[in-house]
C-alpha cells in the first residue's frame, strides 16, 4: 500500500463500512494512527531535549513539550543541580511563564525510595496516602499539585515534576500519563548523561574544573595565542600552611576550607575564566585575553577575598591564605603549556618564600622583581 494514499476514503472500505466498524477494525486504526502520533511528538520532544547542553535549557525544553500536549493550572520542576549535594533548585510555571514556585522543599532524599520502586507519575493523592506521613507531603500543599512525576535514572532520583489541574478539563487521561512517563525517560537519560561529562571535566568536593580539563583549555588557548598574537594569563594559588592547619583542626575542617575557597575564588572570576582545582590544595585560574597588570590585580583580588573568608565551622576556625605566582603568555614569547605553568609554579613558590599570602608575577630577566613592587604592578612590565 502507498504511503500517501487514504484508506479511509477507499470505495471498498465504505461498501463494508458498517463490517469493519461493528469488528473494531475502524477504532483500532484512529487509535494506532493517536499512538504513531504520540510517538512522533515524543521523539521530536526527546530530540530537543537531548540537544540541549545543560539542565536549566533541558527543562525549558520539556516544559516546552508538556504544554504543547495540555495545559496545566501551574508546572513545578524541583531537581538537584549537583549529584550526591543535597541543595536544590526549584523553578515554577504558570501560563507558560516562569513565576516563584511556593515550594518549602529541602531535600529529596524522602521520596528516592518510593520512587526507585514507582519510577512513574502518580497521582498526587496517591502519592501522599501511600507515603503515609503529613509532615513529608505538606511543603507540596502550597501548590496542590495533581501529578508528581519523578525523573528517575541509574544514579537515583534527579528531581520531581509537579503538575497542577488541566486548565480545560478535569483529568490526565491515561494517554497522557503515559506519554509523560516516556518524555522523564528521555529528560533522565538527559540529565545522566549530563552528569556523566560533569563528572569527567570537574572535582567533585569543589565543583571547580578539574586538573585534566584546565590542561585542555590550556592548551586550547595556546594554540589560539599563538594563531591570533593575543595575551593570557595563568594564576597558580596554593593555600598556606595547609598541612599544620588539617593537623591542628582535622581533615574534615580543611575540606570545608577547600569549599569555601572554592567559592570565594568563583565568585570573583568571570564567566569566561577557567578555575580549576589543580591538585590537593592548588588552584589555577586561565584568565583569557588579560595582560600582566590585569592579572596582578585579577590575583590580588582572590587572594583578599581568601584572607577575609570566615569559614562556618562547629569550632572556630583561624583565617587561611593563599599565595599566588602569576604567568603570562604573549605570543611575542612563544611558551607551551609546560614552561607556562613551571614559571606561574616558580612564582609562587617565591611568594611562600617571601613569606606567603602574597602574588608573585614572574618576568624574564627579572626573575620575581614584580613582588618587590606589589604597590605598582605596572612599574614592573
Ligand atoms: P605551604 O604553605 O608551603 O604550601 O605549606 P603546606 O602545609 O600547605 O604544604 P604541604 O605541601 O606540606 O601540605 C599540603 C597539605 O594539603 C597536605 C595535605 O594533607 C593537604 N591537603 C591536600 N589535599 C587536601 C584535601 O583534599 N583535604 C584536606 N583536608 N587537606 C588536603
Ligand atoms: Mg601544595
Ligand atoms: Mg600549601
Amino acid at each position: 500500500m502507498h504511503e500517501n494514499v487514504d484508506i479511509m476514503k477507499d470505495p471498498r472500505l465504505l461498501k463494508h463500512y458498517s463490517l469493519l466498524q461493528e469488528l473494531g477494525i475502524l477504532s483500532h486504526v484512529d487509535a494506532l494512527r493517536r499512538e504513531t502520533r504520540d510517538l512522533e511528538s515524543l521523539l521530536a520532544g526527546a530530540s530537543a531535549i537531548f540537544k540541549c547542553t545543560d539542565v536549566d535549557e533541558m527543562i525549558e525544553a520539556t516544559v516546552r513539550c508538556i504544554t504543547d500536549r495540555f495545559l496545566p493550572s501551574f508546572l513545578a520542576f524541583v531537581w538537584r543541580p549537583r549529584s550526591g549535594h543535597e541543595d536544590l533548585v526549584i523553578r515554577g510555571y504558570r501560563n507558560l511563564k516562569q513565576v516563584d514556585a511556593p515550594l518549602k522543599l529541602e531535600s529529596l532524599a524522602p521520596f528516592e525510595s518510593f520512587f526507585r520502586k514507582y519510577p512513574g507519575p502518580i497521582s498526587f493523592d496517591l502519592f501522599a496516602y501511600q507515603l503515609g506521613d503529613e509532615a513529608l507531603t505538606e511543603p507540596f500543599d502550597s501548590i496542590s499539585p495533581e501529578i508528581v512525576v519523578p525523573v528517575v535514572g541509574p544514579s537515583g532520583l534527579y528531581g520531581l515534576i509537579l503538575i497542577g489541574a488541566k486548565v480545560l478539563e478535569e483529568q490526565y487521561s491515561a494517554r497522557e500519563l503515559s506519554y509523560l512517563d516516556k518524555l522523564m525517560a528521555s529528560l533522565a537519560i538527559s540529565i545522566q548523561n549530563h552528569l556523566h561529562y560533569e563528572h569527567s571535566v570537574r572535582d567533585v568536593k569543589t565543583g571547580l574544573f578539574n586538573h585534566g580539563f584546565f590542561m585542555v583549555r590550556l592548551h586550547e588557548e595556546i594554540a589560539r595565542g599563538k594563531r591570533a598574537g593575543y595575551t593570557f594569563s595563568v594564576i597558580m594559588m596554593d593555600v598556606d600552611q595547609f598541612k599544620s592547619f588539617n593537623d591542628s583542626y582535622g581533615h574534615l575542617a580543611g575540606d570545608r576550607v577547600l569549599e569555601c575557597i572554592a567559592e570565594a575564588l568563583k565568585a570573583n572570576i568571570r564567566d569566561l575564566d577557567v578555575l580549576a582545582r589543580f591538585g590537593g590544595e592548588e588552584f589555577t585560574v586561565l584568565l583569557p585575553e588579560t595582560n600582566r597588570e590585569q592579572a596582578w590585580a585579577v590575583s590580588e583580588r582572590l587572594r583578599e577575598s581568601v584572607e577575609n573568608l570566615d569559614i562556618p565551622w562547629s569550632q572556630a576556625l583561624p583565617r587561611v591564605t593563599i599565595s599566588s605566582g602569576v604567568a603570562v603568555f604573549s605570543s611575542g614569547d612563544l611558551q607551551d603549556a609546560d614552561i607556562l605553568l613551571s614559571r606561574a609554579d616558580e612564582a609562587l613558590y617565591s611568594s611562600k618564600e617571601r613569606g606567603r599570602n602574597r602574588t608573585t608575577i614572574w618576568g624574564a630577566g627579572l626573575l620575581f622583581r614584580s613582588c618587590l613592587v606589589r604597590e605598582n604592578p605596572g612599574q614592573d612590565a
